[in-house]
Order: C-alpha cells, then structure tokens, then sequence
C-alpha cells in the first residue's frame, strides 16, 4: 500500500503527537471512523527484527536519553539524575518495552478525595468518570489488546517466579494472589503469535505476542489510508489563532528541517513528562502560562508510583528469567485499610530483571560480597516488585529549566518530587512484606531493591468536574481550547495501585468517540 501523506497546508487533519499507548490507539481509531491523522512521533520506525535479546543494547536502541532533571526529596534525584523517568523514544512509544500486565482499577481509588479523607499537602481527587463507565471502555481495550484472562482469552502459564511467590504469599496468609492479566497472546490471534516465553519483552518482543502499538495499532490504522505517521518528527510548538483555538503544530524533522503542520485538533499523548512540556514550552502572549494552563495546573500533581523491589536468593535454582517479565500478583495489600499506617494501596508482583539491570536495581553503586553474591547467583533468585499508589502533590511538577536547553532550543524538563510520610510508610509496609513472602518460600537472605526512574508516568494535566482544578474535562479535552486534547496518562487525577496502560487505551478509545461525536 502507498504511503499517505497530506499536505502541511491541508488544516481539516486531526494531529496526534506521539505514537504509543494513548496516540496510537486514538489515531487508529479516528482513522477507523473516517478522521485523517498525522502522526508526528519524535523516535525511528523500527521492526521486531531490530529488536535484540540484550539489556543494554535495547536499553540504547529504544530509551528516551535526552537530557531530564530529577530534583527533590526522591532517592532517584541521587541515583538518576538526569534520567528521572523511563520511557521510550520510538514508533510504539513504551509498549516496546512495557511488561503487559493490563489491569483495571477498582472502584474506591477513582474516589481517592472522598474515601481517604484529608491529608497535608495532598491534592486528592474523585476521577470525573466513573468505574461503571470506565468499565465499559476496559472491556473493549481488553479485547482490542488481546488480555489473559478477559474475554475467553487463556491465561498465560505460570513462571517459575511466580510460583516462589504465590507458595511464600499463601504461606503468609495472602489470599488474592493470581497470574496477572497480560495483554500478552496466549494463543495466536489477530495474526500475532502466542508467547514463545523468551522472557525479553522489555526489550521488545521478538515475536510480537505483546501487545504494541509499533505492530498492532499503527498498521491498522495505515491500512485504512488516513493515516500519516511521521518518525523521527518531534513537535517543538503548537501554534493558535486569533480566537485562541490551536491551528498548527511546529515540527522538526530527522534532517533538522523544521516545518508548519496545520490541524484541525491536535491531540498530546507524548507521556506524562513531554506532554506539559510541551504545553509549557508553547506559551504565546495569549496564553502567557503555557497551552490549556489557565488553571496553573500544567504540570503539576505528578505520579509515578511508589515502586521497590525485594529480591530473594534461594538453595535451589529458580530459573526466574524464564517466562514473561511479571508473572502474577498478590492484590491484598490493594485493598482499601487505613489501619497500616497510610491511605491507598499496593501490588506485589512477581518479577524478573536480567543480570545488568538486576545490578542496578539491588543498588545501583553495589560493591563487596554481599551484592556480588545475588548477580553470581542470578539462577536461585525470585524477585517481587512493588506498584504503589502515590499520591497527587501540587508541587510534585514537571516544569521548564530556566536556562539549560536541548538541541532544538525547547527548555530541559526537571522532574521535581518529595515524597509524602504516606509514600515512604506505604514502602517500609512492602520491604517487610515482601522480605516475609520470600522467606516464607525459603529464601536464605533477601535484598532489598533501590527505588528506580518511574516508568508510569500520569497526572501532569488532570481532568477535572471544574476548570479550576484541573486542565482536561473526563474526555480529555482542555477546559480552556476546546480542539486541544491530551491523549495519555497525564490526565490521571489519582494514580490507583493499578498499572496504568489499559486505562490509557480505554479512554483514548472513549476519547475518539467523544472527538468524533462532536466534531465535524
Ligand atoms: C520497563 C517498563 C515496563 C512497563 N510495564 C508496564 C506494565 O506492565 N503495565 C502497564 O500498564 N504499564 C507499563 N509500563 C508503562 C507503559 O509503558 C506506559 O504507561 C505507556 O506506554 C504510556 O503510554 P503513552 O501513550 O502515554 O506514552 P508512550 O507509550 O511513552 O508514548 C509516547 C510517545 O511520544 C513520543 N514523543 C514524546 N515527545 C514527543 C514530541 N515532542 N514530538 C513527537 N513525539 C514525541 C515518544 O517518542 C513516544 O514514542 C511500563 C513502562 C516501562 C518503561
Ligand atoms: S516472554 Fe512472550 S511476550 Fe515476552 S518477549 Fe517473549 S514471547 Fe514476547
């Protein structure tokens, strides 16, 4: 099939920035509905024969390494300095390199202000969408991504680390522990195959029995002739008209030519960091705060999960690394208790890293026997990783540098977190726990993993019932311009203890109807 392309000048095109989780998917399906798109997506196109079975070749090949601050009280701001998130730089966005685990949210975390009360500093929120609505839309993501579990889908086979980890959590006396929903083919479908069980699906999936939008949505959405994507094109700008509404995209492409994409609506699914960025960055004398941030709310009330890890080093080999990358989950500690000493909840769930990134993970400057012994003996470890709920801080914001620039002269994002009492006792309640698992299961020593770069982005433009507490309405679309929408995680008002990608999908596929209803 041709490539389509559409003129710079023709402005009856919706543009979509970024071309993962949440771009992807509302491109496709504005396309499926008869929408043009241009896709401008700042990575390379590559292919699942690019992809290597190597930590730090496809860490290289697909990360976002351009330049991030990280500041505040968080350990990553010590440990990662430049790197406080981990995303992907490349068509599919992270779902190259995401676990798959889809899950929904349950219905008291989209009620986090009226059931976890008031606490100092926090700026909770009730989500403006509800969990029976927002179910509609899980269950049609589940189907179009192909999850375990939903639909009459088989579950995937258990790893050999999940089995540790359910033995030690029964013992303990957990009692929701369960293989995860993957959004992972346990039998071939929609022309993929099943899982091989190659255990290398953040590096990107060989196979591709992951879903990923590099080879499920964008494809699809090419076949119906309406869609342009557009590689190694990153937005520097979005442009308005007299009247305030957004008419354009200023882009710059691979061979450092810059161009004037003119749009209908523009639609920012560039993850939680760049998407503020953007809208910062694009300020005119108009909008003097940036794009959509009347409210002052761009780029605030950042969430990335509280995340840890605890790994166990056992007698017998576990083989860990065999099998998918998160193997199952104990869901007790998700549940709604103040009791423990903090509000929210979180996951413990089974995980395997390679050699090079377990060395970075159980301390990222480890030295002497008792670190060397768990990377000598990588066979007999069985990991458990930690997906906490953290919660929404004004002054937890991704903002612009004030002088340091990057190579197309758009200003550094710093990254900026402290964490609440609430975070840090949340952590100290998994460390124990997840020691009490592993040792339960029989493990000889545990270690305790460094909190790493986020990679669950979300919060940095919440919707929102009112103008003034947020930056998008329950679709997406900025309360102030009404043909500018925020396609991503960053319009999570709370982070749930869920991981956040199915919801993504969910509402960019409620956000295309949406668009489609009530454009013309
Ligand atoms: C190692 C790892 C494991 C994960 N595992 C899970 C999991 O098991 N379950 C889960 O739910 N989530 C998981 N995630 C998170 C998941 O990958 C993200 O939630 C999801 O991909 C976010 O979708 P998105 O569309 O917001 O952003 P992305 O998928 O990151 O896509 C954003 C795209 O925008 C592009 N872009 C950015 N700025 C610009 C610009 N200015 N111009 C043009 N393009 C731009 C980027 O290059 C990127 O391709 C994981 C993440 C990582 C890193
Ligand atoms: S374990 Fe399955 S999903 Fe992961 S990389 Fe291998 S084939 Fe792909």
């Amino acid at each position: 099939m041709a490539e389509t392309r559409f003129a710079l000048n023709d402005g009856s095109v919706a543009v979509v920035i970024g071309s993962g989780a949440g771009g992807a998917t509302l491109a496709n399906e504005l396309c499926q509905r008869g929408k043009k798109v241009v896709c401008l997506e700042a990575g390379p196109r590559l292919s699942v024969a690019d992809y290597r079975n190597d930590e730090f070749f496809a860490f290289q090949q697909l990360t976002w390494l351009d330049r991030r601050i990280a500041t505040g009280n968080w350990s990553v701001a010590n440990t990662a300095p430049t790197m406080p998130a981990y995303t992907v730089k490349a068509v599919g966005g992270t779902t190259n390199h995401w676990g798959a685990l889809a899950f929904r949210m349950q219905r008291h975390e989209l009620e986090a202000r009226d059931r976890y009360g008031t606490l100092p500093g926090v700026a909770l929120a009730n989500w403006p969408v509800k969990w029976a609505e927002l179910r509609r839309y899980w269950l049609r993501a589940e189907s179009r991504m192909g999850v375990t579990g939903t639909h009459g889908i088989p579950w995937l086979p258990v790893t050999n680390n999940y089995k540790v980890v359910d033995f030690g959590a029964r013992e303990v006396g957990y009692r929701r522990v369960a293989n995860d929903r993957h959004a992972i083919n346990s039998q071939s479908r929609n022309g993929r195959p099943a899982c091989m069980q190659l255990g290398f699906c953040g590096q990107g999936c060989k196979s591709s029995a992951k879903w990923c939008t590099l080879y499920t949505e964008v494809p699809q959405a090419e076949e119906t002739g309406r869609f342009d994507l557009r590689p190694r094109c990153t937005a520097l700008r979005i442009e308005h008209d007299a009247t305030g509404r957004v008419n354009a995209v200023l882009y710059v492409d691979a061979d450092g030519n810059q161009h004037l994409q003119k749009a209908a609506l523009v639609a920012i699914a560039a993850n939680a960091i760049e998407t503020p960025r953007l809208l910062l960055h694009s300020a005119s004398s108009k909008y003097p705060k940036g794009l959509a941030n009347g409210s002052d709310w761009v780029g605030r009330s950042y969430l990335k999960h509280i995340n840890a890890s605890a790994w166990g080093l056992f007698e017998k080999p576990v083989h860990m690394n065999h099998g998918v990358t998160m193997g199952g989950t104990i869901y007790d500690e998700a549940r709604f208790d103040v009791s423990r000493g903090f509000v929210g909840g979180y996951l413990l769930q089974a995980c395997q890293v390679g050699v090079p990134f377990l060395a970075a993970v159980i301390k990222p400057d480890g030295w002497g026997r008792d670190f060397t012994q768990y990377l000598e003996q990588y066979d007999h470890l069985a990991g458990i990783w930690m997906n906490g709920e953290d919660l929404p801080q004004r002054d937890n914001r991704v903002s612009l540098h004030g002088t340091d620039k990057d190579a197309n002269g758009v200003p550094i994002p710093v990254v900026h977190v402290d964490e609440h009492a609430n975070d840090i006792a949340m952590r100290k309640h998994f460390y124990e726990r997840a020691e009490m698992v592993l040792r339960a299961a029989g493990a000889r020593s545990v270690m305790r993993g460094t909190p790493v770069s986020a990679s669950h982005n979300m919060g940095t433009c919440r919707m929102s019932v009112r103008p003034e507490d947020g930056v998008t309405n329950s679709f997406g679309r900025s309360h102030e311009i009404d043909n500018l929408f925020i396609s991503d995680g960053s319009v999570f008002p709370t982070s749930s203890a869920q991981n956040p990608t199915l919801t993504i999908v969910a509402l960019a596929i409620r956000q295309a109807e949406h668009i489609v209803r009530t454009f013309r």
